[in-house]
C-alpha cells in the first residue's frame, strides 16, 4: 500500500509541532516530530559529558549506543532514549541548543533520516522538521514551509513556557531562537530552506485554529 506523506519544514517556534499534531489527529495521520529525535541525540551527549561543539568525534564514535524509539500512547508521541522516556526532559532549553549543535553532524543526520524514512513507509504521516521537504521526503504529496515573524515566534514560545509555569525571559528566548535559526539555515548539511515546490504558510497573522485549518485544507486538496 502507498501511504501519504505530508512534509512540513520551518524555523523554531513557527508552531509546526502543535499545528501538525492537531491536523494529524483530525485527519487520522501519524504525526512524526523529527526535532524530538535530534533532541534525544543531544540529550545523550549532554548526559555523557560529550562537548558537542568541540568534540564531534566522540559523539560519532558512540552513535551506535544511541537508541531512539518513538511510541504513540494515549499521552501522544513519547520519545525513548535507550529505553527511558525522555519526552519532557528534551523540551528544556539546554537540549534545544544542543539539538541544533548535533544537527550539523552528518553522521547523526544519516542515522536519524534512515529512521524517519522507515517510519514514513509504514503509515500516512505528517512529518515536521527542517529538511523534510528538501531531503527526507522529497516525494511527499504535500510540502509546506510554515513560518512566522521572529518576534511572534519568540512571543509564542514565551507564552507557552509561562503557561507551563516555567521561569522565562523573552529577550533570552529571542536570542536562543536567533542562534538556532542561524545555525539551522547556515549549516553545510541539509540547511533549513524552503523547497521550491513547498507552499509557504505564514502564521504571523493567523491564530492556532486558522493555522490548523490552512494545513488541513492543503492536505485535503490531494486526498
Ligand atoms: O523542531 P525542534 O525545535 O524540536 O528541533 C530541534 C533542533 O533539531 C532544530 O533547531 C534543528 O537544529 C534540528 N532539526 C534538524 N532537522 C530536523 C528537525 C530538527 O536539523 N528535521
Amino acid at each position: 500500500m502507498n501511504y501519504i506523506s505530508v512534509a512540513i519544514d520551518g524555523p523554531a517556534g513557527a508552531g509546526k509541532s502543535s499545528v501538525s499534531k492537531a491536523a494529524a489527529q483530525s485527519l487520522g495521520f501519524t504525526y512524526i516530530d523529527t526535532g524530538a529525535m535530534y533532541r534525544a541525540a543531544a540529550l545523550f551527549a549532554i548526559e555523557n559529558g560529550i562537548d558537542i561543539r568541540n568534540d564531534r568525534e566522540t559523539l560519532i564514535n558512540r552513535l551506535e549506543e544511541v537508541k531512539i524509539v518513538i511510541r504513540y500512547t494515549d499521552k501522544g508521541q513519547r520519545v525513548y532514549l535507550n529505553g527511558r522516556d525522555v519526552s519532557e526532559r528534551i523540551r528544556e532549553e539546554d537540549v534545544s541548543i544542543g539539538a541544533s549543535d548535533v544537527a550539523v553532524i552528518q553522521e547523526v543526520r544519516d542515522k536519524l533520516v534512515a529512521l524517519q524514512r522507515k517510519m514514513a513507509r509504514s503509515a500516512n504521516v505528517i512529518m515536521d522538521g527542517r529538511d523534510i521537504c528538501t531531503y527526507v521526503l522529497p516525494n511527499a504529496q504535500v510540502k509546506i514551509f510554515l513560518t512566522a515573524s521572529a518576534e511572534s515566534r519568540a512571543q509564542r514560545r514565551y507564552e507557552q513556557l509561562k503557561e507551563k509555569g516555567e521561569e522565562c525571559d523573552l529577550q533570552k528566548i529571542r536570542e536562543d531562537m536567533e542562534y538556532r535559526d542561524k545555525n539551522d539555515s547556515e549549516r553545510a548539511v541539509a540547511p533549513l530552506k524552503k523547497a521550491d515546490d513547498a507552499v509557504l504558510v505564514d502564521t504571523t497573522e493567523l491564530n492556532f485554529e486558522q493555522s490548523v485549518e490552512k494545513i488541513k485544507e492543503l492536505i485535503k486538496n490531494v486526498l
